[in-house]
């Protein structure tokens, strides 16, 4: 699959899976439309520290 963006915190006290959607976190998952037509996905990890999250994109 491709077309994935993950959102997570930085410097969390967990390591987050971005390379998978099986994160120890939880993290959500939903469809987004994007310019093309497409449909990608934003995976949403869930900082365990309660801090806002920092946008970081790995595809
Ligand atoms: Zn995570």
């Amino acid at each position: 699959m491709s077309g994935r963006v993950h959102v997570y915190p930085l410097d969390d006290l967990i390591e987050h899976d971005t390379e998978s959607d099986d994160c120890v976190c939880g993290p959500r998952m939903r469809p987004v439309k994007r310019d093309d037509g497409s449909i990608g996905w934003v995976i949403t990890h869930h900082s365990l520290d309660g801090r806002e999250l920092t946008e970081g994109e790995q595809t």
